[in-house]
């Protein structure tokens, strides 16, 4: 686990509105840098190695790029560290290179593939943050063999065909003329080791399904579509290889009332025309409980008024948005003889309405999500 987390843009060295190529051309000049085949028994360039991959990797995906650039590692479950270990560099090496020279051919257990889970959260959930314990249903280390595939009495020896490197040299005849290229050993599928006498609980695998209880702390400000990642909560690797990660993709229950846009909570307030005219105190709905907003006197349809500190927080900072209150005046379409009269009362001489102030129609469209 890196000691301090450095921020992703940082890392690779570029600005925060960098282009996909510009992330492309910067990981590969820091990738070959710091590759550990050029920079033998130094910890620290494996280190930058490794640290480069996962910025890179999260900052090429335009989802993740998307919440990192809003919420940070914090908001995709990064926080925690250890996920993106060393092996994980050298394969996404491998796949930005196509397995160039400079590749190392995965070698060792393979690592257990990774889960989604679909979590169901309500709107105040999102906002205030939440303790989910899970039921999951997932390979785990075989309790017969203790995860190893090996009958009980046994275990799996030295592949005979790597010596349990792992991988094998090939001579290849080419255009080019002759070429060695490194291969994962096909005897040990790369792994090492071979399993002579398989365990019969799980066939050699060094995996069974298992039921387990999962507690998820689902961070303050979380977002629907966006994923949780729990490091180390996916499928067990088989015989002995580390377990993948666990993703919860959020899905937030809509609320009856408020709607959310980033960390703007937007509450659309009916008032009476009586209260646009002669101004009053209004009670609105918000996450915190009920909050009272106060209606000028010559409130105009769709102005609106600002709730500070009760939007949706930056799971990074915990600093909360604002709720915006869109003023919505209900005309009356039933009228007594009366009220008719004193409406009448209201219409200016010429009958015709008075200029709408110059600015008004800036500020709606300053409304937020329209
Ligand atoms: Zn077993
Ligand atoms: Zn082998």
């Amino acid at each position: 686990m890196p000691k301090t987390r450095r921020d992703y843009y940082e890392v690779l060295g570029v600005e925060r509105g960098a282009s996909p190529d510009e992330l492309k051309r910067a990981y590969r000049t820091l990738a070959m840098k710091y590759h550990p085949d050029r920079n033998a028994g130094d910890a620290e360039a494996e280190d930058r190695f490794k640290e480069v991959g996962e910025a890179y990797q999260v900052l090429s995906d335009p989802a993740r790029r998307r919440q990192y650039d809003t919420f940070g590692q914090a908001g995709d479950g990064f926080a925690s560290g250890g996920a993106f270990n060393f092996q994980s560099a050298f394969d996404l090496f491998d796949m930005f290179f196509g397995g160039g020279q400079m590749s190392r051919p995965r070698s060792g257990p393979r690592r257990g593939a990774d889960l989604r889970l679909q979590v169901n959260i309500t709107f105040e959930e999102a906002i205030k943050g939440v303790t989910r314990a899970f039921e999951v249903n997932k390979p785990s280390p075989c309790p017969d063999c203790e995860g190893t595939g090996a009958m009980q009495g046994t275990s799996a020896s030295t592949c005979t065909e790597c010596q349990g490197r792992g991988q094998v040299q090939r001579v290849r005849q080419s255009l080019l003329g002759q070429m060695v290229t490194v291969e994962p050993c096909p005897r040990c599928r790369g792994e090492g080791q071979v399993v002579e006498s398989p365990c019969t609980t799980c066939h050699g695998q060094g995996l069974v399904d298992a039921r387990k209880t999962i507690e998820v702390q689902i961070p303050a400000g979380v977002d629907n579509e966006m994923q949780v990642r729990v490091p180390g909560e996916g499928a067990a690797g088989p015989r002995g290889g580390m377990a993948g990660d666990l993703f919860l993709v959020i899905n937030v229950r809509p609320h009856d009332l408020l709607v959310r846009r980033g960390m703007t909570i937007i509450y659309e307030c009916p008032i009476t025309v009586s209260q646009a005219a002669l101004g009053d105190t209004v009670e609105v709905p918000t996450v915190d409980g009920p909050a009272t907003v106060t209606v000028k006197p010559g409130t105009q349809y769709g102005e609106q008024l600002r709730i500070p500190g009760r939007g949706a927080p930056d799971p990074r900072t915990g600093r909360r948005g604002d709720q915006v209150v869109r003023l919505r005046v209900v005309i009356p379409s039933k009228l007594t003889e009366r009220q008719r009269h004193l409406l009448r009362e209201l219409a200016p001489p010429d009958g015709k309405p008075h200029p709408v102030r110059r600015g008004f129609f800036e500020h709606l469209k300053d409304a937020i999500g329209i």
